[in-house]
């Protein structure tokens, strides 16, 4: 005869169980099947992993990039055509930020769709991957006129919403674009030279950075080329991991 399990041993069971669903979702996010974790709220104990569809978190995407084409927090909303929240999938868990919107993406409301976002396309064929598997934003969501830098005070009001996508889409590994945006997110003063070819962290998420595609079309030399090239190998290695 089998008795009930024990309290404890159910516990022990119900920890198996969700340790093998997370597995399972895991597995299944690998293969484009996308879920969130939502919690049971803060009077229970940490929530075991509870899993809500993809469709679940586009209406909070969607309310994101509501709150962006809306925001009136600085200058660059005076200037700007389209705000440009950002796009893509998260079939592969990689988000690269770089430091906002040029002409092209301004006048389509999409980020990097010009020639750089062209360059920044063959860079993820090169390692595989596809516009639609990764996400792409930058640091502010206008652009600053003529392409110039974003100042402090405009990274410091738009930085909530990056802040808001990181939270929501909870990348397996953050690419930063060029000097600016890789400045920004590890909070130094360090230029790309440095920063690139190494992994740092990011509040516990591996960070890359690496050059701007818009910069490697300014100097296409084969060295950057080979830099750049090594530094997609890493991303590769990074999302080829477990
Ligand atoms: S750059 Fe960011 S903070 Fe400034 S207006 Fe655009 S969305 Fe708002």
């Amino acid at each position: 005869m089998t008795s009930r399990p024990h309290k404890e041993s159910r516990k022990d069971q119900a920890h198996e169980f969700v340790r093998g669903l997370r597995r399972y979702l895991e597995q299944m996010e690998e293969e484009g099947t996308e879920y969130l974790l939502i919690s049971r709220g803060k009077d229970k104990d940490p929530a075991p992993a509870v899993p809500r569809p993809l469709a679940a978190r586009r209406p909070v995407v969607a309310e994101i990039d509501a709150d962006i084409r809306k925001c009136r927090l600085c200058r660059l909303s005076q200037t700007r055509k389209n705000a440009v929240p950002g796009e893509g999938g998260m079939k592969k868990k990689a988000m690269f930020i770089g430091e906002g919107p040029g002409e092209q993406e301004d006048l389509s409301g999409r980020p990097f769709v010009g020639r750089a976002g062209k360059l920044l396309d063959k860079m993820l064929a090169a390692i595989g991957l596809s516009r639609g598997d990764v996400y792409i934003t930058n640091i502010v969501k206008c652009r600053p006129p003529l392409n110039r830098d974003p100042k402090p005070d405009e990274v410091v009001a738009c930085w909530p919403y990056l802040e808001r996508q990181i939270k929501l889409l909870q990348p397996r590994v953050i690419i930063a674009l060029g000097s600016p945006a890789s400045k920004t997110l590890l909070d130094t003063d360090q230029g790309i030279s440095h920063l690139r070819g190494k992994i740092h962290d990011y509040e516990g998420t591996p960070l890359l950075a690496t050059f701007h595609p818009a910069y490697l079309l300014r100097a296409y030399t084969v060295e950057n080329r080979q830099k750049a090239w090594e530094d997609m190998k890493m991303v590769r290695e990074l999302l080829s991991q477990k």
